[in-house]
């Protein structure tokens, strides 16, 4: 399965990823994480995203992509994966889209995780709390918002043009959320 799950920062990708993972046995690939090890690790990918995410920007598609195509290649994911947290812009789509026809691994999917705003500023604030995430603070989470809704929202337009796009109310607990997702998905990739 080919999966790219999309939705606002907070609408509860990353949670969803990793039991998708477990359940659907590919690796989940979150350019977040890959951004955020980078910065830890100090490379100088790393000490070129730093200051960008921790203002909420995006970090350049060229970085981003360099990253995810040595990642999407690796062996793990030569049966599948689950995509987070890319593609994030429109340039981003026909990037990926050029990449997985190059190395003959289209997509299958995209869910979109649908979250009222209050909600979001809610988790996120709640989220901050636990896990002091540098951009988790309100003026960041204020600015993430206002590119996802400028840069990210039509990504998901553009996966419904194609039929591509499967959205999966994302309000309630997170094993009612996954189950949504589960049956959402095309059944003859989940062998359900
Ligand atoms: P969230 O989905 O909660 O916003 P992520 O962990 O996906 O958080 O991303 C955190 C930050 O990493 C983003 O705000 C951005 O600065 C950077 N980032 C992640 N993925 C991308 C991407 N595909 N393109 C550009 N920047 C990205």
């Amino acid at each position: 399965m080919r999966l790219v799950l999309l939705g606002a920062p907070g609408s509860g990708k990353g949670t969803q990823a990793a039991m998708l993972k477990a359940a659907l046995k590919v690796p989940h690939i979150s350019t977040g994480d890959l951004l955020r090890a980078a910065v830890k690790a100090g490379t100088p990918l790393g000490l070129k995203a730093k200051a960008v995410m921790e203002a909420g920007k995006l970090v350049s598609d060229d970085i981003v992509l360099g990253m995810l195509e040595e990642r999407i290649t690796q062996p793990d994911a030569d049966g599948g994966f689950i995509l987070d947290g890319y593609p994030r812009n429109v340039a981003q789509c026909e990037a990926l889209e050029r990449l997985l026809a190059r190395i003959g691994q289209p997509l299958d999917i995209a869910v979109k995780l649908k979250v009222p705003s209050e909600l979001i500023v809610d988790r996120i604030a709640g989220r901050a709390a636990a896990e002091g995430r540098k951009d988790d603070t309100p003026e960041t989470v204020r600015e993430r918002l206002r590119v996802y809704a400028e840069q990210t929202a039509p990504v998901a337009e553009h996966f419904g043009t194609i039929g591509r796009l499967r959205i999966v109310d994302g309000v309630g607990d997170v094993d009612a959320v996954f189950k949504r997702i589960l049956a959402a998905l095309p059944g003859e990739l989940t062998g359900a």
